[in-house]
């Protein structure tokens, strides 16, 4: 089989949490016009739908939406049940929802704290979690996590440590994964996006102003796209990276290299 056949997705059966929006939806989208058929999971129903009803029209592959809340381990298990209900399988597992709070380490809360790991990092191995017993009973499967550059370095100017931790986590967690269910032919890697803009950036109030001081400093000089994670998805979901587990890929246009 030649590169370009493996990197297809045909008959691949996938979901994508926080994919209503943002990286996630755009991941959903490359997914299904590769050839899968994907689940839109995410907090917000409405949104899903809207996304899956996008992503269906867009691509003719089947796309579902299914609200969870990743923190929540009954959503998860009703969310996988639902996939496989609706899909027969998984084969590849976007682990991505995610937030940010940009709160002085002095003055966050326990709760600001917990809440952003409960999100970012349990969220991911329940996730995880839950497709990978589905991948092992199965034969195999892939799973992605999102994590970020900011698990690699610290952001300037805003106060970030809950993310950064909570993202540092994912990575560590994503190689543990990776090396427990090497030979049940489960692979799970991570995907370190540089600054992207989505809502996550673009519509916050405290990173919104930030933007133009992050572009001053990367090689680059602007954000990311969505659509510039979406050729690292599609490989790391097929065939193609068969040899590719406990890898982080960091897309963020060098900013890291300096
Ligand atoms: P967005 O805020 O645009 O989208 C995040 C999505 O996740 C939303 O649809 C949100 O739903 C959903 N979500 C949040 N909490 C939960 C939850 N508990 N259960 C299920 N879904 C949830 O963010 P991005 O697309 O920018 O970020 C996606 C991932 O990429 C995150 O993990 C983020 O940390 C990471 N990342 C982003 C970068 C960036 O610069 N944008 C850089 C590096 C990493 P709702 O609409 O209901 O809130």
């Amino acid at each position: 089989m030649g590169i370009i056949e493996k990197l297809r997705l045909d008959g691949k059966k996938t979901f994508v949490t926080g994919g209503a929006r943002g990286i996630g939806f755009s991941i959903g989208s490359a997914l299904a016009e590769a050839g899968a058929d994907v689940a839109i999971v995410d907090m917000d129903e409405a949104q899903a739908k809207s996304a899956a009803e996008t992503i269906a029209r867009q691509t003719g592959r089947k796309a579902i939406a299914i609200r969870a809340d990743v923190t929540k381990k009954a959503d998860v298990d009703a969310m996988t049940a639902a996939v496989l209900s609706a899909f027969g399988r998984i084969d590849a597992a976007f682990c991505n929802a995610g937030i940010c709070m940009n709160i002085p380490a002095e003055e966050m809360s326990l709760e600001d704290w917990e809440k952003v790991i409960r999100i970012n990092l349990t969220g991911v191995f329940l996730s995880a979690q839950a497709a990978g017993k589905v991948m092992i009973k199965q034969g195999g499967g892939s799973i992605i996590t999102t994590a970020s550059m900011s698990a690699h370095i610290v952001n300037v100017p805003q106060p970030q440590c809950s993310y950064n931790a909570s993202k540092a986590g994912v990575i560590q967690l994503t190689k543990s994964l990776a090396v427990e269910w090497a030979l049940k032919n489960v692979r799970v890697n991570s995907i370190s996006p540089g600054y992207i803009g989505t809502d996550l950036t673009l519509s916050s109030p405290t990173l919104k102003p930030l933007i133009e001081k992050w572009n001053a400093m990367a090689p680059l000089k602007r954000l990311g796209k969505p659509e510039e994670l979406q050729a690292i998805a599609v490989y790391l979901a097929g065939d193609a990276s068969a040899f590719t587990t406990g890898s982080d890929f960091v897309i963020d246009g060098a900013f890291t290299c300096i």
